[in-house]
């Protein structure tokens, strides 16, 4: 059903998501706070919004009796997992307000038709060449080279992606992917990235958080910077313009996170996209006056929309399981999270996840305070005490 269609869903109504993870649960914990019921539908017994929402259902994104219950009990349903099925959210807008929709959802999940999109919209991409067939293989130029191949599926954190400096190494590693569809995008010279959180209303109005400058390490978020001057204000303006044509050209409902690389040469271009609130938004949960959290709550129950503000200056580290594993230890240790929480605005997060494994996200760090220079200070501070790298 489409959500234009639908009510205002108020206070006490049921709101549903699928997927059980940290992005869940975060979700579940800006609904509830609001006076909302929640459902997840998640397999895994101790997945973090499971454990944590008034209802879980244990049951698989495809499992067609998960799903009736679903929406059963649920008056609308959004998604935190990106590669959640679009036929499940197909089955489920047949009897309730979804959002987004399948169709976005379906666009974000497949990095080919993603880009296409970001082309239909005007926002410029990495120069890059679908490969389906061994045909297009051979057809690459070597303009894409050195480049990066790409699962056009199921990719995240890195993994799914290989870098190729030659059309002999491109086509091992083809053969290694099993001759998947992929892209191979130009390896291009970063200066470094971004991203900006949008949310959209059933009524097309669009709301933003600032852009958020973000550090990856191996792949995987690790830092996130939040405060004026991380992009210069022509840069920030045309990533939020950006990220607005990309929500209105899909037609989009819900919260979208578009990613950004900067170059070198200062000219931005599009990534990804994320299809629900994303990691890098997290820092707007204590520095912001509304959270992507609330927002995705507010677009999927049809309440209005305004712009949210930034209080404070913020830098979110992400805390992986790495950090349990102290050098040459053979059990993981517990972070010293009194320590971390002696420190002036440092607001932690963790996932309820038990078992801390390298890479994993586990939770995230948000750092607050009166100016730049102290947030910073703090931050580095938790770093050290946590054995996270500088920044
Ligand atoms: P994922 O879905 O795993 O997040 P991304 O496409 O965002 O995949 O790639 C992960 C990271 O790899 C990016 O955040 C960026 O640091 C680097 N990267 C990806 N594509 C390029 C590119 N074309 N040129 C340079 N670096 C890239
Ligand atoms: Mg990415």
């Amino acid at each position: 059903m489409n959500v234009s269609s639908r009510p205002v869903l108020l206070p006490g109504a049921t709101l549903g998501v699928l997927g059980g993870g940290q992005l869940g649960r975060m979700f579940v914990h800006a609904a509830q706070r609001m006076g909302y019921f929640t459902a997840v539908l998640d397999p895994d017994a101790a997945s973090p919004a499971g454990r944590v929402s008034h209802r879980h259902i244990h049951a698989d994104y495809l499992d067609t009796k998960g799903l009736a219950e679903l929406a059963r009990v649920a008056d609308a349903i959004t998604t935190e997992f990106e590669n959640v099925p679009a036929q499940a959210l197909d089955q489920l807008a047949g009897h309730r307000s979804v959002a987004p929709g399948g169709q976005a959802v379906a666009i974000a999940q497949d990095r080919i038709r993603e880009k296409a999109h970001f082309t239909r919209c005007g926002v410029p991409c990495a120069p890059h060449a679908v490969i389906e067939t061994p045909e297009q293989l051979r057809a690459v130029p070597a303009s894409l080279f050195p480049g990066i191949l790409k699962t056009a599926r199921l990719g995240y954190d890195g993994k799914g992606q290989a870098t190729v400096h030659s059309a002999a190494e491109l086509v091992s590693a083809w053969d290694g992917m099993n001759r998947v569809p992929c892209v191979l995008e130009q390896r291009l010279p970063l200066a470094f990235e971004c991203s900006v959180v949008v949310a959209r209303g059933a009524d097309g109005h669009t709301v933003h958080l600032p852009p958020q400058r973000n550090l990856h390490r191996d792949g995987i978020l690790a830092v996130t910077e939040v405060f004026d001057g991380v992009l210069s204000p022509e840069r920030a303006a045309q990533a939020t313009e950006a990220a607005h044509a990309i929500a209105q050209g899909l037609g989009y409902v819900g919260v979208l996170c578009v990613e950004f690389f900067v170059l070198e040469d200062g000219s931005l271009v599009v990534n990804e996209m994320a299809p629900r609130p994303h990691n890098s938004g997290h820092w707007s949960l204590d520095a912001s006056d509304i959270s992507q959290f609330e927002l995705q709550v507010r677009t999927l129950a049809g309440l209005p929309l305004v712009a949210p503000r930034q209080h404070s200056p913020a830098i979110m580290l992400n805390l992986l399981g790495d950090i349990w594993w102290r050098e040459g230890a053979q059990l993981p240790v517990e972070p010293d999270w009194a320590a971390v929480l002696a420190l002036p605005g440092s607001h932690l997060h963790l996932y309820g996840k038990t078992d801390a494994r390298r890479a994993r996200k586990m939770g995230h760090l948000n750092v607050t305070g009166a100016s730049v220079p102290a947030v910073r200070d703090t931050a580095l501070r938790a770093c050290a005490l946590l054995g996270i790298a500088p920044f």
